[in-house]
């Protein structure tokens, strides 16, 4: 990334920085500042330095994101915004290659700065850090991105109309011409292979980007070969394939070829393909790579225990090295990719082990026994309903972690209506039951005060005085709340974020729930914990219905205790889901007021509270006017939205949960834990706005009791796209194929809480697919944990020991928390 970084570039940033943080704070709703959205602001700003970044990706890669913004549904607009803030921070402040402060020859050769290679020079080595390789050892692991077989490759002449491919060409020409309104730029490449056959790849510039057009000009000379990845169309004008949306790769630049690197090309028809940069090409690398091996394989530790290594079926870390960059044959490449992929999961996995025996010996929990008769079986016989089978068992792990010693951390883990609350009460009133005081924090104000509701009227009855605790409360009575908690006049308090503030202090509090708690960050859940009685650390369960793909689950949660409810209370049928174009919304609307005669209720879903700029969303606020005049006349229709105050909230929820209300007009700020039963039909109006997960989500809301529940769609379904992501709702009702798909749809790098879990990138395996191997690597370093102290590891394994001291450590301690 080149920058020329004047005052102005610097400013326009900074502003940018500032802006992020507001967005950040109304949790991206695509805040309006005095003048104007979010996504403008974003968009003008970049548009302002366009000239100054030299970079063919990030920028009008992030322009194109935000060009969309609008109608990203949250998990994206997070991402979006990482993505924006990392960048504005790096070229404020550009990472400093990593200061080596032993000098080199004291340390293990192949810790050493990786300029001591033959055949890397001061400007190769620059290049091999920018790319993150520092020492001989980063060098000769580091890691193809994949491999192409260079006999069977395919020629520029066979490709199909259609198809993706990748193929190996070399610049024959570039040019770069203004389009006739006079706005754009068209950049164009022609290309030639071996074969004879010939392509073209275009792509276009605004006037404002004509430093970065000429920057490529200059990247690609003629007789550069390159690796060229896109699909293929055709191009009319040239009468040649078009590889369109490519993605290009340098393999070399003709005139620095040498008579060694030609052969090494030659040597193995295998070509493994790196990430690279600008100026790093594949044969001076290989280059340097091969030199790395010859000079220090025999050097590097092989941190697999031997047993292990057998066990999993690995290969030698030698063969490996040599086959991960020199393989004879793909299955080669294969083998090595897995050896390195199972040893990164094991390192991982030995990581997070250690970090719960770690916690596990330093802090201490309370020993709380269920009492017989108690509490909670009192509760459990009031109920008109026994608990499932999941209920059950998960409760008789929780209790397990309440009477040990250790402080309970378990994840309760079960999709939308398997009965969580339920969990989370029996387990407060172990604890209440024994003289703790309670806490259960949701992330909204609307859940906690429903949670509240529900508590006051189960609990109350038992003498159990339960508290509110959010963060627009009037001073007086918040005053009158917090000195109560402290003089342990409540039993049980349940708010928001408010929970956690430094001014609320507990009389002695034993037991924490934690609600839907990927919406949390990592350090306000610990903030909580952070408030036990005694000293000790109060009892944690956490909750989820976040259906997280397994593999990512392990990982995320690898320092967890989990108990699942998979199973739904009795009598539940699926949802039955329809997709709807805007010309059905009548017989859509026919099927809600069928629903209310039966006695039901139904909810309205919008996606957004005003419509906003180009946004053609239908808006709650609006639509609600003529759904309660027009529509629905006679029935009663509620409206809720974030905007509106917190009693106005709460007053429409109460309505709504004791039936008063027959329709409740809404946006998503339904969309977790809400949770009314009679409710059995939900419309969700421009569905093709959300994400599958948040969809799961909202749907969520019905099917919640006994009654048959629908759910309806209405999307223009203008792509095929789209189509397919809804009709993967209408398919399944069961969360974890929903994940996996959105998974599958949006890439990993977007998922939330993975991006902030603090995870180290994994070069070789990949969270996704690697699910077979991650358990492997788990199973084999809990099993090197139970049969081996710290101290035996320390003795007879060193250079595992070694490599487990020296990374990791910093973002490991966050992940702790859960
Ligand atoms: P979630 O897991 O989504 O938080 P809830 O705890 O809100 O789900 O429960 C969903 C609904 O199921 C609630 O109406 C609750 O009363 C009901 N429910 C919970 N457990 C049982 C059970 N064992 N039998 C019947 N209904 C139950
Ligand atoms: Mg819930």
């Amino acid at each position: 990334m080149v920058v020329s970084m004047t005052p102005e570039v610097k400013q326009v940033l900074e502003t940018l920085l500032i802006g992020l943080d507001i967005e950040k704070k109304h949790r991206f709703i695509n805040t309006k500042g005095r003048l104007k959205y979010f996504d403008v602001f974003v968009r003008q700003s970049l548009k302002q330095i366009l000239n100054y970044v030299i970079d063919d990706s990030a920028l009008p890669d992030l322009l194109l994101r935000f060009q969309r913004y609008g109608m990203m549904d949250m998990p994206a607009r997070m991402a979006a915004v990482d993505a924006l803030e990392q960048f504005c921070r790096t070229l404020l402040n550009p990472p400093k290659p990593k200061k080596v402060v032993i000098p080199d020859e004291d340390l293990p050769p192949p810790q050493r700065r990786v300029g001591v290679v033959k055949g890397v020079g001061p400007r190769m080595e620059k290049l091999l850090n920018g790319v993150g390789v520092q020492t001989v050892e980063d060098l000769v692991r580091y890691a193809p991105r994949q491999y192409i077989d260079y006999k069977e490759r395919q020629s520029l002449s066979d490709v199909m109309e259609g198809e993706y491919v990748s193929v190996i060409a070399t610049v024959k020409r570039v040019d770069a011409h203004p389009l006739r309104n006079g706005k754009l730029f068209a950049f164009r490449m022609m290309l030639v292979d071996d074969a004879g056959g010939k392509a073209s790849t275009q792509r276009f510039f605004s006037t404002k980007q004509r430093a970065l057009m000429e920057a490529m000009k200059t990247r690609y000379p003629t007789g550069t070969e390159i690796l060229i990845s896109g699909k293929v169309k055709w191009d009319s004008f040239n009468h040649c394939p078009a590889i369109d949306g490519a993605d290009i790769q340098t393999l070399s630049y003709e005139d620095n070829e040498s008579a060694e690197s030609k052969d090494l090309m030659k040597a193995s028809s295998i070509l493994p393909v790196y990430p690279l940069t600008q100026g790093l090409n594949l044969k001076s690398l290989r280059r340097c790579i091969q030199h790395g091996l010859d000079d220090f394989a025999d050097q590097l530790p092989d941190v697999l225990p031997r047993d292990i290594r057998v066990g999993a079926t690995l290969i030698p870390m030698l063969d490996a090295l040599q086959n991960l960059h020199f393989p004879d044959t793909l299955d080669q490449a294969d083998q090595a990719k897995r050896r390195f992929g199972f040893e990164e999961l094991f390192l991982l996995q030995m990581r997070l082990g250690l970090m719960r025996q770690a916690y596990k010996s330093t802090v201490q929990g309370q020993t709380i026994h269920k009492l017989a008769g108690g509490l909670v079986d009192q509760y459990i016989a009031s109920l008109p309903y026994s608990l499932t089978g999941a209920q059950a068992r998960s409760f008789v792990e929780i209790c397990g972690d309440l009477e040990s010693p250790l402080p309970m951390n378990r994840l309760l883990h079960g999709d939308v209506g398997s009965g969580k609350t339920l969990v989370a009460i029996i387990t407060l009133l172990v604890g209440i039951e024994n003289g703790y005081q309670g806490a259960l924090m949701a992330p909204t104000e609307i859940l906690a005060e429903q949670h509240y509701q529900g508590l006051v009227e189960a609990l109350s009855p038992m003498g159990i005085k339960v508290s509110l605790l959010v963060g627009k409360m009037g001073a007086k009575n918040k005053r009158a709340t917090l000195t109560s908690l402290e003089n342990g006049q409540i039993h049980l308090a349940v708010g928001t974020h408010a929970l956690i503030q430094e001014s609320v202090n507990f009389h002695r509090l034993g037991v924490v729930v934690v609600d839907e708690q990927h919406r949390f960050g990592v350090k306000q859940r610990l903030a909580l914990r952070s408030k036990g009685a005694d000293d000790h650390m109060p009892e944690l369960l956490s909750m989820t219905a976040t259906p997280i793909p397994r593999t990512m689950a392990m990982t995320l949660h690898g320092d967890l205790d989990v108990s699942v409810l998979d199973e739904l209370p009795p009598g539940r049928s699926p949802i039955i889901t329809r997709m709807m174009k805007n010309g059905q919304r009548e017989e859509a609307y026919n099927q809600i007021e069928t629903q209310i005669a039966f006695g039901r209720q139904a909810y309205i879903v919008y996606p957004l509270i005003d419509e906003s700029e180009s946004l053609a969303a239908k808006a709650a606020t609006k639509e609600f006017e003529t759904l309660r005049t027009e529509i629905f006349p006679h029935r009663k229709v509620g409206l809720m939205h974030g905007k509106l105050k917190s009693i106005e909230k709460e007053a429409t929820m109460a309505a709504f949960a004791s039936g008063e209300l027959d329709i409740l007009v809404s946006t998503t700020v339904v969309e977790v834990g809400v949770n009314v039963p009679n409710a059995s039909i939900m419309l969700i109006e421009s569905a093709e706005r959300f994400g599958l997960a948040q969809l799961h989500q909202l749907r969520g809301r019905v099917g919640r009791a006994e009654h048959q529940s629908y759910c309806i769609l209405i999307s223009q379904l203008k792509n095929e796209d789209t189509r397919k992501r809804l009709e993967i709702m209408e398919a399944t009702s069961d969360g974890f194929v929903i994940a996996e798909h959105d998974l599958a749809i949006r890439g990993p790098g977007d998922y939330v809480g993975l991006r902030q879990s603090g995870l180290p990138e994994l070069q070789f395996a990949n969270l996704v697919d690697d699910y077979e191997l991650l358990a492997q690597a788990r199973a084999a370093a809990f099993t090197f944990l139970e049969a081996h102290t710290v101290e035996e590891m320390k003795a007879d394994y060193a250079s595992l020991w070694d490599v487990l001291q020296r990374s990791g450590s910093e973002e490991m301690k966050l992940l702790s928390s859960g």
